[in-house]
């Protein structure tokens, strides 16, 4: 005999083949060019893109999967710049990247903003998929490249809010190339008498930075050494290069 199926309406076939119908409608809708939200929205966030050509250290040109070409700067991290004016490691944190990623597949995840405001798209690229999701430590250590790029110290962390996933592991990261001398942590430093942070951005500077005059006086401080700034886990400026 049947169960008592209660309040549950019988099955229609009819309802059935309506939602088979509506499901091909949107798979064929997802066939046609990519817009922005397709790119990123996918169940575990990663897009298979290749990279065409390594910029600098932290900026690629990547074809997506309608074979579009697009700018990606990478998030979290800064490499040093290979022009106006060149600066120490520049050149090899171009190297690095033109050796892991140069010609290759990997995987785009995506953070909350997509794009910067010259028009990048703004992401994380993976070196091989990750078995699992969400990524655990070491299959970031191993695979994720921007986080690569903090462990071997070809690149600085540069936190710009909202776009914070991976925040904790890349200061943590960061910290091992440091106390460790990787890379560019093993370059003399002109320390300077003292730096100046920015509580509030979280930004440290040079006493003579000219961003230091509109920091606001209860923002304003003191840090004694270039180490005590990166140990109370501010980040260099980006125009006076602490
Ligand atoms: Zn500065």
């Amino acid at each position: 005999m049947f169960p008592n199926l209660g309040g549950v309406r019988p099955y229609r076939p009819g309802a059935f083949w309506f939602a088979v119908l509506l499901a091909v409608i949107v798979w064929l809708g997802g066939c046609g060019a990519w817009s922005d939200e397709q790119r990123t929205q996918r169940e575990d966030g990663l897009v298979e893109v290749l990279v065409l050509r390594v910029i600098d250290g932290d900026t690629m040109l990547i074809q997506m999967p309608d074979r579009t070409e697009e700018r990606l700067r990478l998030i979290g991290v800064n490499t040093p710049e290979v022009s106006d004016p060149p600066e120490p490691y520049g050149a090899e944190a171009v190297a690095y990247a033109v050796g892991h990623l140069e010609g290759r597949t990997v995987f785009l995840e995506t953070d909350v903003e997509t794009r910067d405001r010259h028009g990048r798209l703004l992401g994380y690229l993976w070196t091989k998929n990750p078995d699992e999701w969400p990524p655990e430590e070491n299959t970031i250590r191993a695979h994720l490249f921007n986080a690569r790029l903090l462990l071997d110290g070809y690149a600085q962390l540069m936190t710009v809010p909202p776009n914070v996933k991976y925040v904790e592991f890349f200061r943590v990261f960061q910290q091992e190339a440091r106390e460790e001398g990787r890379g560019l942590w093993s370059l003399p430093v002109d320390e300077e008498a003292y730096y100046i942070g920015n509580a509030n951005t979280m930004r440290f500077h040079r006493p003579d930075c000219p961003a230091v005059a509109s920091i606001a006086p209860y923002n304003r401080v003191h840090l004694e050494t270039r180490e005590a700034a990166f140990e109370a886990a501010y980040e260099p400026c980006r125009t006076c290069s602490p």
